[in-house]
């Protein structure tokens, strides 16, 4: 089901696990953008970038002011991100790819040559 005050998708019927109301939920539309992620800024902007090179429509909106940045900082900055139910999956996937790409890390050597 899907929830049109919170933009959450949700397995089950009854109601909805982020707001505990049933009066917006009904089946999602193409057009009805669904709550996919949080993410930091840096990775925030990647993904951004990557979602509109494969033509995904998608949204993002920052948490409420003072939320986070009263308990970790202001730099501590986080980006919520909202995709068209049509382009769901091939978001979640497109994400997965960046998200599990990374970290690279620096210090990797090479292999023993055989
Ligand atoms: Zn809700």
């Amino acid at each position: 089901m899907y929830c049109q005050r919170c933009m959450l998708l949700f397995d089950g019927e009854d109601k909805c696990p982020e707001c505990g109301k049933t009066d917006k939920l009904g089946q999602p539309r193409d057009e009805d953008l669904c709550f996919l992620m949080e993410e930091d800024a840096m990775w925030g902007d990647m993904l951004s970038d990557v979602f509109q090179q494969n033509g995904i429509s998608f949204t993002w909106k920052q948490p409420r002011e003072g939320w986070m940045s009263s308990i970790f900082g202001a730099s501590f900055d986080k980006r919520l991100f909202y995709v068209a139910y049509s382009d769901l999956e091939k978001a979640r996937s497109l994400a997965e790819s960046l998200l599990h790409a990374q970290p690279v890390p620096d210090d990797a050597e090479p292999g023993p040559e055989a």
